[in-house]
């Protein structure tokens, strides 16, 4: 086996070095998962029928992380028509209609795929139960039935009265678009912080309102197992309201009052409170303690040519039950 080297690659890598919470998730769930999922171009000039076969496996999502995207996407066409004071009966029956049609299209696609295919995969949806041979079609039906569900959830908790009341009076009221997220958009405005040159630091949060010019809410939703058992604000959180300070060229809280939640559509339970100095203070601290880890991996520790050291560097994790959820794993065998 000829291991991917980190001697120059024919293709430069497109992008500098980014920093996300998704992004630092993967590398602590395991390192070379970080590196399948972020350096896959590392794979192509040794490697080509693996890296062909990691592009493909970039795009697999489980039930459960297709559960949370479609999630979002009903909440959002929902609150979107709510915006429009178009949310009737009929209007979110209707919307509940064409869920349930998209994703019984989405999972028969998936399906009937033909994944040997190697050339036909970007942008396309699969779920890693399909591509494993897990033909489990009893999962089809539960899957939309919870995405329905946490709309109708949503509708029947306050936080429904409470996002009418800030469409109706607040200054501005943003919801997100995560059919067509603008990649652009999502950059966090660094010049503030110089060293953080060469790196692209990406956040955005689900749904915001301006009350005034120095009085903000931030709101994320959540589907799945609650992580937060206090109302202690997640370095999420914190990292969204760093963002919306970094817009007006400060990091201080001293004119500014920033409120942000996770709300867990499961339970509509919502974990988070008034954001303080000292938040703001750690978790600018935590993205240049995670910009130095990320950079340990890099050729050089050069974010801006942002190529991977030997793949070999990148350790595996030790937790089985971690790789048997991982999609990565068909790939990651081939590499030992
Ligand atoms: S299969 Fe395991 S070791 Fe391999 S990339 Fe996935 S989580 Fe890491």
């Amino acid at each position: 086996m000829n291991y991917p080297s980190s001697r120059p690659f024919h293709r430069k890598p497109k992008k500098t070095l980014s920093r996300s919470n998704t992004r630092m998730s993967v590398l602590e769930y395991c390192e070379r998962k970080y590196y399948l999922n972020y350096y896959t171009f590392a794979l192509k000039q040794d490697t080509p029928d693996l890296w062909a076969e990691a592009q493909l496996l970039k795009w697999l999502k489980t039930v459960e992380m297709w559960i949370w995207e479609k999630s979002h996407f009903l909440l959002s066409d929902y609150l979107h028509a709510l915006k429009k004071w178009e949310a009737t009966d009929e209007k979110i029956a209707e919307l509940k209609d064409n869920m349930r049609a998209e994703m019984r299209a989405d999972f028969d696609y998936s399906r009937e795929r033909d994944y040997s295919d190697r050339e036909d995969f970007f942008g396309k949806f699969w779920l890693a139960e399909h591509f494993y041979w897990e033909w489990w079609d009893e999962l089809l039906e539960p899957a939309i039935e919870k995405v329905c569900g946490n709309l109708d959830r949503f509708i029947e908790s306050s936080w429904n009265q409470k996002v009418q009341d800030y469409f109706d009076s607040a200054k501005f009221v943003y919801v997100e678009h995560p059919r067509t997220p603008d990649f652009e958009s999502m950059k966090v405005n660094i010049r503030k912080l110089p060293w953080l040159k060469d790196v692209s630091v990406l956040a955005w949060p689900d749904f915001w309102v301006t009350f005034s010019d120095t009085d903000f809410l931030i709101l994320d939703w959540k589907s799945g197992k609650e992580e937060l058992l206090d109302n202690s604000v997640s370095d999420q959180l914190k990292m969204y309201a760093l963002k919306m300070l970094l817009k007006k060229w400060i990091t201080s809280l001293d004119w500014v009052k920033i409120e942000a939640y996770e709300v867990y559509l499961d339970s509509m339970n919502a974990y988070g409170g008034i954001l303080r100095q000292e938040d703001i203070d750690s978790i600018i601290a935590k993205v240049q303690h995670d910009v130095e880890e990320q950079k340990q991996f890099l050729v050089d520790q050069d974010p801006y040519k942002n190529q991977p050291v030997d793949l070999m560097m990148f350790r595996k994790t030790t937790s089985e039950k971690k790789c048997e959820e991982c999609p990565f794993r068909s790939v990651c065998k081939k590499l030992d």
